[in-house]
Parts: C-alpha cells; sequence; structure tokens
C-alpha cells in the first residue's frame, strides 16, 4: 500500500470526521490514546467556563446550580452506552485502583468463599490491590496462576475471579461471556477490568451477567489525565454489596450528617468522598466524543486499522513480532510488538513524529484510537519504524535515556 492509498481509504471513511472532536497538535502521529486520550475539542472551553464561572463567580453556589452534585451518575449514564450496561448499575468515582479494592472486598464478603483469583501477569495495580483487598477480610486469601490456567483453577473455593478483559502489554482480549459463564457455573462471582476495553471493544455488561467491573477514564475515554474512573455492579446485588470504605458522599443522606452510616441504594454508595469535579467535567467532555457514534462501525475501523498495520508490518519490517492475536475476537484495539531493542526504538519513533509506548521488558505498543486515528496514521508509523530499523538509528546513544513515565 502507498500513502496514497491510505489516503483514500481516509477519504472514504464515514468516521474520518469525528478527529474533529479533538485538538491535536499538527506534526505527530498520536498511538498513544490507549494510555492517555486525545483532548476534547470542547474541554478547554468547558474548563475555563468550570473554574471561572462556576466556581470562581458562583462559588459553593455551583454543587446545585450547575449539577456537580449530580456529575457522577451524570458522567455514568453517558458511559453506559459504551459498555452495553442499564445506566443505575454505574457510577464514576476514584481512580481504578480504588474502585478494585471496593469492589473486590465487596465481592469476598458478598461471596463468602475464601479465595480470590487472578492471573499473574495482570495489570500490576490489579495483582497489588488484590494482595490489599484479601488482605482486608478475614479468611480471604489470593490465588494468582498463569493466563492459561484460569478455567481450571475456578472452583468451589473461588469467591470472585479478577481478570483483565484486554491484557495491557499484548493486547489480548478474554471471552467475558464464556469465563463469567463458567465462573457462576462455579458459584463465583466475576469482577472485570475494562480498562483497555471500555470505548474500544464491544461490550454488553448486561447481557454478559457481569456481576462487578471497574474501568479507567483517562485512556480511550478521552477523560484527561488522572481522570476519574468508573465501577459497575449488577442491579441483582445492590442491596447486598457493602463497600469497604464507607465514605460520606456514599451515605443515603450525606447532607444529615448523621453519626451513623447508612449506605446509599444502589451502587451510588461506592462513592467514597467529595468528588473531583473539574476533572469529572473533563471526563464528561471525553466521553461525549463518542456521541451519536456507531459504535460496530467504530469497532470496524479499529479492526481495519490493525489489519492495516499489520499488512504493513511484516512487508516492511519484517524482523518485528507481533504478539497481539491476529483473531479480531481475541484482541483490543490495540498492536504490540516484540523487540530486544524496544525501548530505544520507542524513543526514535518519538524522535521521528510517532508517539507509541514502551512497556517492560521488550514491547512496542500502539494504540488505535479510531474516533481520531486514520489510515494514513498507521502507514506513517510503518514507514517511519521501517527506516529507523533499516538505518539502526535506535543505537544513537540519545536514544537509551530512561524517563520515569514510559
Ligand atoms: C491503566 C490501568 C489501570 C489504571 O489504574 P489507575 O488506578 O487509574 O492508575 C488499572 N488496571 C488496568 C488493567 C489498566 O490498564
Amino acid at each position: 500500500m502507498t500513502f496514497e492509498d491510505a489516503r483514500a481509504l481516509d477519504a472514504a471513511d464515514s468516521l474520518a470526521p469525528t478527529r474533529a472532536r479533538f485538538t491535536l497538535p499538527d506534526g505527530p502521529v498520536y498511538l498513544d490514546g490507549n494510555s492517555l486520550g486525545a483532548l476534547p475539542a470542547v474541554a478547554p472551553a468547558r474548563l475555563s467556563d468550570a473554574v471561572e464561572r462556576q466556581w470562581g463567580a458562583q462559588l459553593i453556589g455551583s454543587w446545585n446550580s450547575e449539577g456537580w452534585i449530580d456529575a457522577p451518575a451524570r458522567v455514568a449514564g453517558k458511559i453506559a452506552p459504551l459498555l452495553g450496561a442499564a445506566a443505575d448499575q454505574l457510577l464514576v468515582a476514584d481512580s481504578t485502583s480504588v474502585n478494585l479494592f471496593k469492589l473486590a472486598v465487596a465481592g469476598l464478603r458478598l461471596s463468602g468463599r475464601p479465595e480470590l483469583l487472578t492471573e499473574t501477569g495482570n495489570f500490576p495495580t490489579d495483582l497489588h490491590i488484590a494482595e490489599g483487598a484479601v488482605a482486608a477480610v478475614p479468611g480471604a486469601r489470593l490465588r494468582a496462576v498463569g493466563p492459561g490456567k484460569i478455567q481450571a483453577a475456578i472452583g468451589p473455593e473461588t469467591a470472585v475471579l479478577l481478570l483483565t478483559h484486554v491484557h495491557y502489554r499484548t493486547g489480548a482480549k478474554r471471552d467475558m461471556a464464556a469465563l463469567t459463564a463458567r465462573a457462576h457455573a462455579a458459584g463465583a462471582l466475576v469482577l472485570w477490568d475494562l480498562s483497555h476495553s471500555a470505548g474500544a471493544v464491544p461490550l454488553a455488561l448486561d447481557a454478559w451477567d457481569v456481576d462487578l467491573a471497574v474501568g479507567c477514564g483517562y485512556k480511550f475515554l478521552n477523560g484527561g489525565p488522572g481522570a476519574p474512573a468508573f465501577l459497575y455492579a449488577a442491579r441483582r446485588h445492590h442491596e447486598r454489596l457493602e463497600t469497604p470504605l464507607p465514605g460520606w458522599f456514599g451515605h443515603t443522606e450525606p447532607f444529615a450528617f448523621d453519626d451513623a452510616y447508612r449506605p446509599a441504594p444502589g451502587v451510588a454508595r461506592f462513592a467514597c468522598g467529595t468528588p473531583p469535579i473539574l476533572s469529572l467535567l473533563a471526563l464528561e467532555a471525553g466521553v461525549e466524543t463518542f456521541a451519536d457514534v456507531d459504535l460496530p462501525a467504530l469497532w470496524a475501523k479499529s479492526r481495519a486499522l490493525w489489519d492495516l498495520f499489520a499488512a504493513e508490518l511484516a512487508r516492511r519490517c519484517p524482523e518485528l513480532e507481533i504478539i497481539t492475536p491476529a483473531d479480531p475476537d481475541a484482541r483490543g484495539s490495540q498492536l504490540s510488538v516484540r523487540h530486544p531493542e524496544a525501548w530505544p526504538l520507542c524513543q526514535a519513533l518519538i524522535a521521528a513524529g510517532v508517539v507509541g509506548d514502551f512497556r517492560a521488558p521488550d514491547v512496542l505498543r500502539f494504540g488505535i484510537t479510531p474516533l481520531y486515528t486514520r489510515h494514513a496514521d498507521i502507514w506513517t508509523a510503518v514507514d517511519r519504524l521501517a527506516d529507523i530499523l533499516a538505518t539502526e538509528r535506535w543505537r544513537d546513544p540519545r536514544f537509551q535515556a530512561h524517563a520515569k513515565v514510559t
């Protein structure tokens, strides 16, 4: 394929106009929207209004007059269609890590069984939080098995199966419906981490009978750095789930200033403290970038971009090993390759105007965000990568220096 061919695909792309919903820099090709989504075009004006008028001029009155108090549920309602979930089962609050803790403990207590089952090689916070969750529940223990051993490990001791739907490093996607059914058949609950799924791949939490889920606001949902996260709890569990962090915002009547904690009905009890309004409004702008988008068409475009990426890599960079599954049913919206010098390669690529990221120890990762990624971007990324590999420009010592954030 030539650059002109890729441009022709963009010209025929029915989703091409959604790129205008973002403010992107002119130069670089951005393939890291799975780590930090791009800036929604309306976000700066929304945030400056929130700061100057709502906070600056109206001060505390904005909690009521601007609906700040309802923002967590309102934004959750806008995320719900992306998850295939009825809105009253979703809440926007805290970080993914904190939500994982709340739901893992709640799930362990609800089940009464001892074992929190997860996989080794999961995103580190999931494993660390899992350790913290079992430490908080008397009698509970953590069992982490290799990714291929999950099915066989689900058994009569399993309280909660905690898994990530799309793996952050490889992009491999699990069969959520089948694993949920398998856990239920054994009498266990599921807790899915949707950080690399929400806004990226088709989801049907209600139809798949998921019990609990969490996910990230700043990746495919475009909510901005450190955006609040979301949590999902199926309605059938609502009245029996207890949060281990019973803050005043999860109280049924926070402004009754009661000594005694009485949980709010439903998922609202999983709110803890005062919500971060500025961040919530940025997240709302991020989620609104999906407004009126045909989700099957979005996923079809992700697949087409992935196929183009893989075909061009095979043709021009055969030394790179693609570790993301080729089967679209088994992958998320990213493409990862393995190379022993992935770190300097990634730095050389960024210097050449293509932003992907590095994941230890040897993975170069590219996010595909079809709301704003173009076919021409994929073509350019492979073109620059092929050039860097051919010239061995990554050997330049300036590409060896490590930064704090990769
Ligand atoms: C990105 C990501 C997180 C992020 O957690 P934070 O609490 O927002 O830092 C958690 N889990 C997975 C699987 C992720 O990919």
